[in-house]
């Protein structure tokens, strides 16, 4: 038995046809984290939303996130795009 699965495995692979595979999966990955985890940290703020005054008394909202130290991932940007035209083609019709 053990044999027969060996031998069955042991095609020449197509290694593009892998690869590309592979490149799926990740994508695929990313797209279910990018729908999770929707937000990835303010590069301006460093994610705290907001600026520290020297003195630190007082501090200024970060003005790149409006306060939230959260931005839109580029891949969420992508999903929202991509519901957003799924979503004119089934409601496309009207009167
Ligand atoms: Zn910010």
């Amino acid at each position: 038995m053990q044999t027969l699965l060996l031998a069955s495995g042991d095609h020449a692979s197509n290694d593009t046809g892998s690869l590309i595979l592979l490149v799926l999966f990740a994508l695929v990955l990313y797209g279910a984290a990018c729908a999770i985890w929707p937000f990835r940290s303010c590069r301006t703020c460093g994610g705290s939303g907001r600026f520290r005054s020297p003195s630190g008394r007082a501090w200024r909202y970060c003005r790149r996130c409006n306060g939230t130290g959260a931005k839109l991932r580029l891949g969420r940007r992508i999903l929202t795009y991509l519901a957003n035209t799924r979503d004119r083609g089934t409601r496309g019709h009207r009167d």
